[in-house]
């Protein structure tokens, strides 16, 4: 089975393309259970998300295509939701949705994978930053709030890495993870960018395994021709790091399906 459950919509303001060209494309690369997951409204920082007063059209179209599509291909509807605490509404988090994704974009309201804030990174003590980001994925999974967890060590976007072995850093997070029965995400929107790794790591990757965490795979395309981006290498790292089975949701109940 080939999932893909983090594809966004031009609602969010920095994607491209109608969501049916998305589902074309997710037809055409031969992804059998597609899911939009696009970024939760929210006050804070509301420039790169859909407002409230959009979630309904985004809910109903997505609705919509499935029921267009049945029989072709699966479509899903969640959002992605930044764990940000304050600033959380339950308007999304009570959403019929099929799932909700949770991603720490903010360490304290820095935008630390935004390019336009990179600057905060030069002279910055990295081990600190990298510390602070994987507590807030912590707390994150702790909340309970979220099905599953979006790009596990995304503070890893820009190549700014502490000296030494970083597994020690993301121990907590993952055994959170565990503890809270979350699914994590392998994300291949990594490898757009100045890592160019996926999310997260194999080493992070092989942690999740150990402690028995479910996976799913994401492609995170802002574009239709993102759509199903490298999912053979996706597959290919999570067999290296002996899954065979990843997550499908409804109603945000979860399936492991074998892929
Ligand atoms: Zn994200
Ligand atoms: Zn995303």
């Amino acid at each position: 089975m080939t999932i893909d459950l983090h594809n966004h919509t031009p609602l969010c303001n920095h994607a491209e393309g109608s969501p049916e060209e998305y589902v074309e494309a997710a037809v055409a690369k031969g992804i059998e259970i597609f899911g939009f997951a696009d970024h939760a409204p929210m006050e804070f920082d509301p420039k790169y998300r859909m407002g409230f007063e959009e979630m309904k059209k985004y809910e109903t179209s997505v609705r919509e295509l499935a029921e267009h599509y049945r029989g072709t291909i699966e479509i899903r509807l969640g959002y992605e939701v930044d764990y940000l605490p304050g600033q959380m509404d339950e308007r999304v988090l009570d959403a019929d949705v099929d799932y909700l994704i949770g991603s720490v974009h903010f360490i304290d309201e820095w935008g630390f994978d935004n390019p336009e804030f990179i600057g905060r990174y030069e002279g910055a003590d990295l081990e600190t930053i990298w510390r602070e980001y994987f507590d807030a994925v912590e707390a994150m999974a702790r909340s309970g709030l979220f099905d599953i967890a979006g790009h596990l060590d995304l503070i890893k976007v820009f190549n700014y890495r502490p000296e030494g072995d970083i597994r020690p850093l993301a121990e907590g997070a993952l055994d959170a993870l565990a503890r809270n029965d979350m699914t994590l995400e392998l994300n291949a929107a990594g490898w757009r960018k100045p890592v160019a790794e996926a999310y997260p790591s194999l080493d992070l990757l092989r942690m999740a395994h150990d402690r028995q965490i479910p996976i799913t795979f994401a492609s995170d395309a802002h574009s239709p021709a993102q759509v199903g981006y490298r999912m053979e290498a996706l597959h290919a790292l999570a067999h290296e790091a002996g899954y065979d089975e990843a997550a499908d949701f409804r109603n945000r109940e979860r399936r492991l399906l074998k892929f």
